[in-house]
């Protein structure tokens, strides 16, 4: 079981953003969150990648509790947040190979880097600073980073907000394909 949730409420002061939630979900599937504005999809990412502590229930990433164990929950995953926090001033490959040192991927950082260029389709734009960027290649460059150090568990927040028809079809391939 790659992620397993149980009976998970989230309240913010008077604010309930979940709501006694279970879910089970193993290894290779893709799962989407669907619900309207508000629905707590954000805060039930927020709460699988131990940004924010739940209110109550249990949540388990590869078998990891995220209270026991939260540094081994998010060596696991591999995280891209709604707003997409990016270094604008950085250029794609430096803010990459900064990313891959974070994670101490050490002389694999040069490798995985490449990787990720390639396969995220970054090539072309790898020599301009992330400011310069369009949105779809920002949101490649936020996939890039979340897959960096091969995590077992990628976790998504609208990666295709915002992107337009032609750059939907593209993250969704890239999506479908990271899952292989
Ligand atoms: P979604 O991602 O599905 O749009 P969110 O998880 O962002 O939903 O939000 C769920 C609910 O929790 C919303 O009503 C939102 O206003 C509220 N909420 C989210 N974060 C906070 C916070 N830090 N403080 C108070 N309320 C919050
Ligand atoms: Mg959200």
């Amino acid at each position: 079981m790659s992620i397993s949730i149980q009976n998970l409420t989230k309240v913010y002061g008077q604010q309930k953003a979940l709501d006694n939630v279970s879910l089970e979900i193993n290894k290779g599937e893709i799962v989407g969150l669907l619900g309207p504005n508000g629905a707590g999809k954000s805060t039930m990412m927020k709460i699988i990648t131990c940004f924010i502590p739940p209110t109550e229930g249990v949540v388990r990433v590869c078998g990891e509790d995220i209270f026991d164990n939260p540094m081994g929950v998010r060596s696991k995953i591999g995280y891209l947040p709604e707003h997409n926090p990016l270094y604008l001033d950085m250029y794609v490959r430096e803010f990459l190979q900064f990313i891959a040192g974070v994670h101490k991927l050490g002389k694999n950082s040069k490798e995985r880097t490449e990787m990720m260029i390639e396969m995220t389709g970054l090539t072309k734009e790898v020599n301009k600073k992330i400011g310069a960027l369009s949105k779809g290649y920002r949101q490649r460059v936020g996939i890039a980073q979340a897959m960096i150090h091969d995590p077992e568990v990628l976790i998504l927040d609208e990666p295709t907000s915002g992107l337009d028809p032609n750059q939907l079809v593209e993250i969704r391939d890239l999506i479908k394909n990271a899952g292989k």
